[in-house]
């Protein structure tokens, strides 16, 4: 298949984006293989700001890290997303190029704790005031389970009323496959 799937999309859409030194923010740090990827990104001179709201997600992430030795360039809140603007440090404020959402619950995690639209739409809001000119927002929304479809209808709703000269808003998904795959929405600040 030629159409780049959704993952690697969202992958390559942050590597257009960052480069190293840069500051970037995994907001949903599940895992840890997008802070990975990002810490990979970014170099020994760049830093990853991780943030979610289960131990069990600071831990694997942590762990993911440590194996890669790459400890250093990170650093992970055990926190709401909802908090970015006062958890990041002033410095970094309009030095950030690129922020990823992956959105829903935890893999092989207790599916019961799941982003929600308002605490993810107050994260992005602030993200945008952050990002410096032209970082990207990758949002990659779940959508087949029931709290992921309400949290994809508000998001959808906030992201198509952005103000244009604020930011692009790219949707990318394919639309003829079963089971409601996950797609990516891709905010660019101007
Ligand atoms: N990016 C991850 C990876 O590479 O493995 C997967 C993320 S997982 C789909 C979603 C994560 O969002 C869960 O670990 C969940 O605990 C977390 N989460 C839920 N609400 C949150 C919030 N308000 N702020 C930050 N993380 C949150």
């Amino acid at each position: 298949m030629k159409l780049e799937r959704i993952l690697p999309f969202a992958r390559q859409l942050l590597e257009q984006a960052v480069s190293r030194g840069d500051i970037v923010v995994d907001a949903t740090l599940g895992n840890g293989h997008d802070a990975l990827f990002l810490a990979q990104l970014v170099g020994d001179s760049g830093r990853v700001y991780g943030f979610d709201i289960q131990e069990e997600a600071l831990n694997h992430s942590m762990e993911r890290l440590r194996e890669h030795q790459l400890l250093e360039r990170v650093t992970f809140f055990q926190k709401g997303h909802e908090h970015v603007s006062n958890s990041i440090p002033p410095i970094h404020h309009g030095r950030i190029t690129g922020a990823i959402f992956n959105l829903g619950y935890l893999p092989g995690g207790d599916k019961t704790i799941v982003t929600k639209p308002d605490t993810t739409i107050s994260a992005i809001d602030q993200l945008l005031e952050m990002m410096a000119p032209e970082g990207i927002i990758i949002l990659v929304i779940y959508h087949g389970h029931i709290e992921g479809a309400v949290e994809r209808d508000y998001l959808l709703r906030y992201v198509k009323g952005i103000d244009q000269k604020r930011a692009h808003v790219l949707q990318y998904q394919f639309i003829n496959q079963k089971n409601n795959p996950p797609f990516i929405v891709a905010i660019e600040k101007r």
